[in-house]
């Protein structure tokens, strides 16, 4: 073979290697095209499904990764990405059509390690979460600049802003933080659907559907990973520094938003958009309060760990930016989906091995406890280190154990529960020899739960 051939071949393969991916903003059919073009490319290891419908009726489509797609498996953690919750902030839709493409291209050219993501984790993308803001902010199009800071689509098509309109959970751990309560799985308010909106409720309905362990949520108009709490306990509005308000998990998750912003081909120099931020990483609240956000919510409401990404200073960067803003992420996008396979994770199971779900899992000295799943797994994300660890289930002995967390993959820490030996009756048999002792310890545990009830309506009306 003639050199200048073999140069010519070799150029070829390059080309074919990275050229598939086209760099353009993608309209609601175009995006829905290209989900479906995902799934028709890698069948195997794909599937679209729908959480719901936007005020205008668009599905909010989420794209599934997975060797066994639509199926749970067991100690398999779930992460997901949501992006373009804010319409006018396109670059993060635009970023998880990109990791679709790639996702499917690489383990189809068998890249061992996007093989070995999809076969250890289930990944849940949900490019756009109001398509109605989008094609507000879409049609306005390259124009944008001229109005300055009145960019259109932001909120949904009731004009309103998606990022306050989650139940505030904040205020009842905040009370209960201080006066003893719940510090995880907050309950919703009893009449939470009437007040969100179709988006939120879509949203709520699906992290409640699936046990998700760790999650982002892509915005734009800074260059920062932002993590919780995003309420301060002194609630300010935007423009006030406000004061710190660390979760009980406040380590981890700083880790979390420095593995973004250090895999970033910029987030972690700080300044960006004419803002300084170390190590590009933000406790939410220190940069501005706000109300009713998204990751507070994940974090309070179910066992899911959620960052907010903003990936860029212009939020509706030009088509001619979007190759180098997918270069600066697509390694981030990658590292942060790998930290779902750290700390501990493991089955709780009963004496006959059936599997125990909602089963308490508290860690000595963090005051924020996570729940086995409906297949009985649980998943707690932990920095390196060793641990005191507990799992509770009603009715059962807990079971606690050290373990040690090492840097790189989960600790498998299994929990086999016995069942408590039930208390010597204290009241005298009835004389028809029945179940008084049963029952009356059945009776306490009504009163535990009517007594707990009464806790949550009182919580929920407001703190004291
Ligand atoms: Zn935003």
């Amino acid at each position: 073979m003639s050199d200048l051939l073999s140069v010519f071949l070799c150029l070829l393969l390059l080309f074919k290697s990275v050229a598939p991916v086209t760099f353009r903003h993608h309209r609601y059919d175009d995006l829905v095209r290209t989900l479906y073009k995902v799934h028709n490319e890698c069948p195997h290891i794909t599937r679209v499904y729908s959480i719901g419908r936007s005020v205008k009726g668009r599905h909010l489509y989420v794209l599934e990764f997975s060797d066994h797609p639509g199926i749970h498996e067991p100690l398999e953690p779930e992460v997901k990405y949501v992006g373009n919750m804010h319409g006018d902030e396109v670059l993060g839709r635009e970023l998880l059509l990109q990791l679709s493409e790639f996702l499917c291209e690489q383990s189809r050219s068998l890249n061992q390690r996007v093989v070995r993501l999809l076969q250890d984790t289930r990944i849940h993308i949900l490019p756009s979460m109001n398509p109605d803001g989008y094609e507000l902010a879409a049609a306005q199009g390259s124009n944008r600049s001229e109005f300055g800071d009145r960019l259109v689509g932001r909120n949904n098509a009731h004009e309103v802003d998606l990022n306050r309109n989650f139940p505030d959970l904040n205020t009842y751990i905040y009370y209960n933080e201080k006066n003893g309560g719940p510090n995880h799985h907050l309950p919703l308010p009893d009449n939470w659907k009437s007040q969100v909106e179709p988006e939120t409720q879509a949203v709520i309905q699906w992290i409640r559907s699936i046990n998700f362990v760790l999650s982002a949520n892509l915005h734009g108009g800074a260059v920062v990973a932002n993590y919780p709490y995003d309420k301060s306990l002194e609630h300010r509005f935007r423009g006030f520094r406000s004061t710190n308000t660390p979760t009980p998990d406040d380590k981890l998750f700083q880790k979390l938003a420095k593995i973004y912003s250090y895999a970033h081909g910029w987030m972690h120099r700080g300044w960006n958009c004419g803002d300084y931020f170390p190590d590009g990483i933000t406790n939410g609240a220190s940069w501005y309060s706000l109300s009713k956000g998204m990751q507070d919510f994940n974090y309070l409401h179910t066992n899911c760990f959620e960052i907010t990404l903003e990936l860029s200073c212009n939020k509706f960067p030009p088509q001619e930016e979007l190759q180098r803003e997918w270069l600066g992420n697509r390694e981030a996008l990658i590292q942060f989906l790998e930290q779902v396979h750290h700390g501990i994770k493991g089955m709780v199971l009963d004496e006959n091995y059936n599997v125990l779900a909602g089963a308490v899992i508290s860690v000595e000295g963090i005051n924020h406890d996570v729940t086995s799943g409906d297949h009985g797994d649980y998943f707690r994300l932990l920095l390196p280190g060793t641990y005191t660890v507990t799992a509770t289930v009603p009715g059962f002995d807990p079971e606690t154990v050290t373990v040690t967390v090492g840097p790189a993959e989960p600790t498998l820490v299994n929990f086999q529960l016995q069942r408590s030996i039930p208390q010597a009756p204290t009241v005298r048999r009835t004389p028809s020899g029945g179940q008084g002792g049963r029952a009356k310890v059945q009776s306490r545990a009504a009163r535990k739960d009517a007594a707990e009830m009464r806790e949550t309506r009182r919580l929920q009306r407001g703190p004291a």
